[in-house]
């Protein structure tokens, strides 16, 4: 095994706009190409420009930032406006229109920059100690409100910013693993692991900011996953900083050494520790790469033959399928999908990654299975289209937002023999509650043996609160993936958002169980405080914030 030292990156690179997603150099309005159908759907209005809201006072005193200052050095606490103002909440579109709105309540008091683990366990020892509520910080590309921690009881609230960590610790070629510092975004990680001709193979679409630490805490999905596992899957160790002390987890590949406590931290949102240090699988870079489309005549056809290639232990890299609707509207020129019913059909992209034998081999094989259900082949462009642009759509959700139409996404999972019921249940909610004028898209995305996910798009006319229509259309489809079965999400984790629902997928032992673990980890409750653990059954009752969010919280 080599040990490695942290590489020369640059810690800060480009940020995100407060307000927006992404890349600022790539930012624009909303292409022509989709002006005219955008206009047709929902009308186009101008929205308020984009100001820099004011950023209520830090409320640390000198003595509070003083030991946060011991635990880093001077100057990586940071109490300037715009660093707190780049590390309030994530990028849900609910994140995107606070902000919009100029509400900065979620602010932290102060940005902490630790350098490495024992930075963090001395961080996390003077916040203990001054009862500071900590939120550690990844990418900042949360979507379900696991930034917004609660901050009533406590001194203050600091971001635990791990943007210093940027290091691959360590490489173990005979075994197939690296062991990653969390604070790397996905690009920065693959260009590590470039170097020596591997890869890590996790490509979310919030890749480009997303870090190592966040996958593991969000338990993330990527889209190669039926190729190269979900995030949590790829994860053989993991080094955890808490209030109580160190966990060092992952001794061997495999284990009977009781219950895998790697999935008490895996998902575990930053409530239970801080990830200091994530060990993973990876894999030889791939020599060849090929993505294909395919039309089927239906998305109960196309899942089908999803479910048959996953049962039959055929899946490609990279498999997805989009519903009738997301097919016309993804596709500019749906037309050109095969023929004049074209539109009609739905597109699955089908993608091959590893040495071009092996490429080939599951090609054919896939290929036979998919033509022998009634698959149309599309070839390549299809297929090299979505590749292509396969991180482009938030850019698109901004500047939707910005000629006043409602954007946003949500995604559950269930067993195949339920997806049918999952997907109607969950779109007639979303167009009870905002109408027949909403446009409701869904793909299949990862896929197992048993079952897959359903991700689904929503676009709506922007009402005058969008954000309180935006948390009853939430609202009712949360109650619907419940009504069915389903779970509250698949890979967005569950963050504050989700919280309201997680009593009823778990039940209240099962929360009761996550209350115990955070009470033995963090017994005075300073890690992402009302992130992801249900309250207790007679404080829920009592708080408004962990009730479902209506318009009474907005
Ligand atoms: C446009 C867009 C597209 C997305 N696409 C996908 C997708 O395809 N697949 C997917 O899975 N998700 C997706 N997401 C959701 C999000 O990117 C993931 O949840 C991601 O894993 C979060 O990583 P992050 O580094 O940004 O974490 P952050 O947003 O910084 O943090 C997320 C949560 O984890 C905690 N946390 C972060 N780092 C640590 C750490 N080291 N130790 C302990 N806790 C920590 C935080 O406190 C917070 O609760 C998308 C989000 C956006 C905005």
């Amino acid at each position: 095994m080599s040990q490695t030292t942290s590489p020369s990156l640059p810690f800060v690179q480009s940020e995100m706009h407060p307000s927006r997603w992404g890349d600022p150099a790539l930012a624009g309005p909303l292409p022509d190409s989709a002006r005219g159908l955008v206009e047709l759907a929902f009308g186009l209005e101008d929205t308020p420009g984009l100001a820099e809201p004011a950023v209520p006072e830090s409320g640390l005193s000198d003595d509070l930032l003083a030991a946060l200052r011991g635990a880093v050095g001077d100057g990586y606490v940071l109490t300037d406006d715009q660093t707190r103002r780049l590390r309030t909440r994530g990028k849900s579109t609910p994140d995107l229109l606070r902000m919009r709105a100029g509400d900065l309540s979620d602010a932290p008091d102060a940005v902490v920059r630790p350098a490495g683990h024992d930075e963090i366990a001395a961080v996390l020892a003077a916040a203990v100690e001054h009862r500071i509520a900590v939120v550690p910080f990844g990418g900042g590309t949360a979507v379900t409100g696991g930034l917004a921690a609660r901050r009533e009881g406590y001194a203050g609230l600091v971001s635990l910013d791990l943007v210093r960590m940027k290091g691959l610790l360590a490489v173990d070629e005979v075994s197939m693993t690296a062991t990653l510092e969390p604070g790397l975004r996905g690009p920065e990680a693959e260009a590590l692991l470039a170097e020596r001709g591997l890869t890590l193979g996790h490509y979310p679409q919030s890749f480009e900011y997303a870090t190592i630490g966040g996958f593991a805490a969000t338990r993330s999905s990527g889209q190669s996953s039926a190729g190269y596992g979900r995030f949590d899957a790829l994860v053989v160790g993991l080094r955890v900083a808490t209030p109580r002390g160190e966990l060092r987890l992952g001794s061997a590949p495999a284990t009977a050494a009781g219950p895998d406590l790697r999935q008490l931290i895996l998902g575990s949102e930053g409530a239970f520790g801080v990830i200091t240090a994530v060990t993973v699988r990876v894999r030889r870079m791939p020599a060849a790469k090929v993505y294909e489309g395919w039309r089927w005549p239906s998305f109960a056809a196309g899942a089908d033959a999803m479910r048959t290639l996953a049962q039959a232990g055929l899946l490609p890299t990279v498999i997805r399928l989009s519903d009738e609707n997301e097919t016309a509207i993804n596709l500019a020129r749906p037309d050109d999908i095969g023929d004049e019913d074209a539109a009609a059909g739905c597109l699955m992209i089908t993608g091959y990654e590893g040495e071009p034998g092996a490429v080939a081999a599951k090609k054919d094989a896939v290929t036979a299975v998919l033509e022998g259900l009634g698959g149309t082949p599309l070839g390549s462009e299809a297929g090299e289209a979505w590749a292509h642009g396969r991180f482009g759509a938030p850019y698109l959700r901004d500047a939707m937002l910005d000629v006043g139409v409602l954007v946003e996404t949500m995604e559950t999972a269930t067993f195949w023999s339920n997806r049918e019921a999952l997907y109607t249940g969950v779109k007639d909610a979303l167009t009870a509650e905002l109408g027949d004028g909403a446009i409701v898209l869904c793909h299949i995305s990862h896929v197992y043996e048993t079952g897959c996910s359903l991700y689904f798009t929503v676009a709506a006319k922007g009402a005058d609160d969008p954000l309180a229509q935006w948390l009853r259309a939430k609202a009712a489809a949360s109650d619907a993936m419940m009504a069915a079965g389903a779970t509250i999400t698949h890979h967005h984790a569950v963050g504050t958002d989700h919280r309201p629902w997680l009593t009823q997928e778990i039940g209240e032992l099962g929360a009761s169980v996550l209350r115990a673990v955070k009470a033995d980890l963090d017994p005075t409750g300073i890690l992402n405080p009302g992130v992801l653990i249900p309250d207790a059954p007679q404080l829920a009752s009592s708080r408004p914030d962990s009730s479902r969010p209506d318009v009474a919280d907005v």
